[in-house]
């Protein structure tokens, strides 16, 4: 059985990332790394499905005990990817899904070389400001800091390897866009490096 894949997909609030992963998931080759947070879950959001919701001590417990394969502190909470969970997922054989922000991105590329970081952006700025608007999930306040993070979050798109756009209405292609990229790193000489002695002695 060949390890699954480590697929970062960040993109800043109203890039779509949700729905692009979650038809992503679909797929039974795919799974979702469901990350640890501080924060309070959302209305509809649930514990162990869309993150372990903790506490600040236990965060800070669980990094210590070097049970996080990386982490960040966004907006006030803390958010961080679960090791042994992680890697449990890659060792059966599925596409791990990291739905990470840009910061943790390039730690994973610090610590996994081999992982493939996608960023999915809205079509332009003033698109996402006018859908995560529309979302109406979040105060003017959050909405502010989260605009501007985003702008932090575009400005660093060199560490990923690939850019996709979620165009209104075509998150299927996005996702279309991300399998073809899962499709084209397997089949890369890199992550076959054997490619002579199989092909002669099969
Ligand atoms: P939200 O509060 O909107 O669910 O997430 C805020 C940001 O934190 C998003 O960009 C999301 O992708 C990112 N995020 C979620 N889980 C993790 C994680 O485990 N590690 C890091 N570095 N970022 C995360």
């Amino acid at each position: 059985m060949k390890k699954g894949l480590m697929l970062v997909v960040s993109g800043p609030a109203g890039s779509g990332k949700g729905t692009v992963n979650a038809m992503l998931l679909e797929r039974e080759d795919f799974a979702f790394s469901v990350s640890a947070t501080t924060r309070a879950p959302r209305p509809g959001e649930v514990d162990g499905v869309n993150y372990h919701y903790i506490t600040r001590e236990e965060f800070l417990s669980r990094i210590d005990s070097g049970d996080m394969l990386e982490y960040t502190e966004y907006c006030g909470n803390f958010y961080g990817t679960p090791l042994r969970e992680a890697e449990e997922v890659m060792q059966s054989g599925k596409n791990l899904i990291l739905e990470i922000e840009v910061e943790g991105a390039r730690n994973v590329k610090a610590k996994y070389p081999d992982a493939v970081l996608v960023l999915l952006l809205p079509p332009s700025y003033s698109e996402q400001e006018a859908r995560l608007r529309g979302r109406g999930t979040e105060t003017e306040d959050k909405i502010l800091l989260r605009l501007a993070r985003a702008k932090e979050e575009v400005a660093l798109a060199d560490c990923y390897d690939y850019v996709v756009y979620n165009f209104d209405g075509k998150a299927r292609d996005a996702a279309d866009q991300i399998l073809s990229i899962v499709e084209a790193e397997k089949l890369s000489i890199r992550r076959n490096p054997d490619v002579a002695k199989n092909y002669l002695n099969a």
